[in-house]
């Protein structure tokens, strides 16, 4: 139930993560030289020995492995990365953008969870409730050990299963993400850009770009234009129909958009917007860490196009911009 076959030398491995999409997935692909891989998991017994089963049930000797490609940072996705270099001795090659980030995120300084826990606090968050999720920020970083060396990807094709993939930066969901498209066979692995059931978290985030929306929204644009008869996203299923896949999630930005504004028409705080449009659902400090992100992502992409006003007193708030009709 873990590999499923795409094509004769490209497989979909559901790699077990401890979080509510259950699954991540990872791609091989086979060539004459050996096996790339796409993406690794998160760093946990369960997924080694997922790994393990895959490798002896395909007969890869993981010497044979001499590619690791990472789409992003997040350590669903990179975590694995230095236990596999470690196996194979493969490259592990990601976006220099990416690159950044993961050092950020887990390198030794942790800045990145430092930062946003100020952000969460200059935002309204409780501090109380902003030390948690700067915890369980830094307690992440435990899941990406060792940490991989890694190679810069600068090219803009690469060879997987014997065929040219176009590389195409699609930042949003992390500003260095990266798909890969094959042309002749329509083949999309979409990463974590478009997903099937949920909506890919876009936040803004410290030391990111900061309009993280508007990037994805054009990212979104960008690949609306290919032709694609099968995309395979990293969580969830296969999607068949990527164009109307895109033409829902963009919908959904728009509604969450304009809720997000009439929310902070007479003036909030990223937090007291998030509990609003969270209210339905207790989360938990890791769930409260992407609500923010999220918010604040929303609210950012409002400002930055006139219809909200930031001001700072103790706290930084929005509210309708009265000049801009609604
Ligand atoms: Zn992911």
């Amino acid at each position: 139930m873990y590999i499923q076959q795409i094509e004769n030398q490209i497989y979909r491995i559901a790699i077990p993560i401890p979080f509510p999409m259950k699954y991540v997935y990872c791609y091989l692909f086979k060539d004459e030289d050996g096996w790339a891989v796409v993406d690794t998991g998160f760093n946990y017994s369960e997924a080694i020995k997922v790994w393990e089963m895959v490798f002896s049930k395909l007969s890869i000797k993981t010497t044979s492995i001499h590619s690791i490609y990472l789409t992003h940072y997040h350590p669903d996705h990179s975590g694995l990365a230095g236990w596999m270099q470690t196996q194979t001795g493969a490259h592990v090659y990601m976006s220099e953008t990416d690159y950044q980030s993961f050092h950020r995120a887990f390198g030794e300084s942790k800045l990145m969870a430092e930062g946003f826990a100020n952000a969460c606090v200059e935002h309204g968050m409780p501090r109380d409730l902003a030390e948690k999720v700067e915890r369980q920020f830094v307690r992440m970083g435990d899941h990406v050990l060792p940490l991989p060396e890694f190679t810069i990807l600068e090219d803009n094709r690469v060879r997987l299963s014997g065929e040219d993939w176009d590389v195409i930066p699609t930042p949003g969901h992390s500003d260095g993400m990266i798909c890969f498209y094959q042309p002749k066979k329509q083949l999309f692995l979409a990463a974590d850009h478009v997903l099937d059931k949920i909506t890919p978290n876009i936040g803004l985030w410290p030391y990111s770009r900061q309009n993280p929306l508007e990037d994805y929204l054009q990212s979104l644009e960008k690949i609306s234009s290919l032709e694609v008869k099968m995309a395979l996203p990293a969580h969830g299923k296969v999607i068949n129909d990527l164009s109307a896949r895109i033409k829902e999630i963009t919908l959904h930005h728009e509604e969450r958009l304009n809720d997000m504004f009439q929310l902070t028409k007479d003036g909030k705080t990223a937090y007291e917007t998030a509990v609003e449009v969270f209210k339905d659902r207790e989360l938990n400090s890791h769930q409260w860490r992407f609500a923010l992100a999220e918010t604040l992502a929303h609210l950012e992409y409002l400002h930055q196009c006139g219809r909200l006003i930031k001001s700072k007193d103790k706290m930084i708030q929005y509210h309708a911009n009265q000049f801009v009709n609604a």
